[in-house]
């Protein structure tokens, strides 16, 4: 049946049918219920992130840093953990390029993208 997960209720038949994939998570989706609607804004926060983590890849390769799979993977875990209010914020720093999370009042996803000229001397 392709109802919404939380609430059982049958969503817009059209709109589903129209979804390929999973009609559950169309129903999901598309439904109104309180549930539904924070797991709406967790799919687009976890959206979100995924665009931005191809963006900071990007960002670090024209800063000659190259990003290894291993550490993507790592930052979408401590954002999904940001997300998931499991971490208050949290940024990490690779070379001279940092990635920052951390959430808005409203409950999206903040991101920021840093570079830093940092230079130590030992005379
Ligand atoms: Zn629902």
């Amino acid at each position: 049946m392709n109802a919404c997960k939380f609430c059982k209720q049958i969503g817009n038949l059209a709109e589903i049918m129209q979804t390929e994939g999973n009609g559950v998570e169309a129903a999901t989706l598309n439904c109104n219920c309180h549930e539904a609607r924070q797991y709406q804004a967790r799919s687009e926060n976890i959206r979100r992130l995924g665009e931005a983590l191809e963006e900071f890849k990007e960002y670090s390769s024209t800063h000659n840093i190259k990003l290894e799979k291993s550490a993507v993977q790592m930052l979408s875990t401590i954002g999904a953990a940001v997300i998931d209010r499991q971490v208050c914020k949290n940024s990490m720093t690779f070379g001279r390029v940092s990635i920052g999370f951390a959430l808005s009042g409203k409950g999206n996803l903040l991101i920021t993208f840093k570079y830093a000229e940092a230079q130590k001397f030992e005379i």
